[in-house]
């Protein structure tokens, strides 16, 4: 299933409006406010719920679309409430509406996150290939494991090392979470520390025809957060991918030859 993220929308003919809630983090207040929302017949379009769970407060942030109400008419009958701290209501501009209110972007683990599309970042990696060649490719496999290692440092602080590596499969799914490609298949032999792994859907190779593996930045990626989680250098091949015709991109990450 599809992972929606409100960043905008735009309908000359309608009216929006983005609403933002901190409400109390107790049972039922989510529902309360949904009810108020259901009974002013307000469309939902898409929307996210976070916690602050020192803070004791929840926000619940929406996209609606309604032709009979205004923003200050809205927020007055949320903020009736008894859960409700504060309501904040941004109606569209001749039916252009933008979340101009969130920032900056965070994973739940409090990460500050960017969005990017995935096919203009694939296509910036392409030009460093089509441009400078395997030369090019070091430079996207260099920069791919770089990043692998900064975030694979982060997951072990977080998660410890026993536990990524007796959960291997599970953890690799936060590639999936991020977007970057489906997790199909991942075998982990923890004695060899040979890692299999298929990829779907690689963001990397999508739409893309080659001759030869074009996944650099993602094997990179791989191959960096991999090392730094078992503690040891590994390298990763690109065994079978997506931009050559194969079903999925696989990966093969062993021990590097001492
Ligand atoms: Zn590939």
């Amino acid at each position: 299933m599809r992972k929606d993220v409100n960043v905008y929308l735009f309908d000359p003919t309608r009216k929006y409006f983005h609403i933002v809630i901190e409400l109390e983090n107790v049972p039922g207040a989510l529902r309360s406010v949904l009810e108020v929302m259901h009974g002013l017949q307000l469309n939902i379009l898409g929307s996210f719920s976070s916690v602050d769970s020192s803070a004791m407060l929840g926000v619940w942030s929406g996209f609606v679309e309604d032709s009979t109400h205004t923003a200050p008419d809205l927020k007055r009958k949320l903020s009736a409430s008894a859960f409700v701290h504060d309501a904040m209501v941004v109606e569209s501009s001749k039916g252009f509406l933008v979340d101009g209110v969130h920032f900056p972007l965070a994973f739940n683990t409090g990460t500050r996150a960017v969005m990017m599309g995935a096919r203009p970042l694939a296509n910036m990696l392409g030009t460093v290939n089509e441009q400078y060649g395997s030369g090019g490719n070091v430079i996207l496999y260099e920069e791919g494991r770089s990043y692998g290692e900064d975030t694979g440092s982060d997951y072990l602080v977080k998660l410890g090392g026993d536990f990524i590596v007796s959960n291997m499969a599970e953890v690799l799914k936060l590639y999936q979470a991020l977007g970057w490609f489906r997790v199909a298949k991942v075998k982990f032999d923890a004695e060899t520390g040979t890692l299999l792994l298929h990829a779907e859907e690689n963001f990397e190779c999508s739409g893309v025809d080659s001759r030869v593996p074009h996944s650099h930045f993602v094997r990179g990626h791989l191959e960096g957060m991999v090392t730094t989680w078992l503690g040891r250098p590994m390298e990763a091949k690109e065994t079978l991918c997506l931009a050559k015709g194969d079903k999925h991109c696989e990966f093969l990450i062993t021990p590097r030859a001492p």
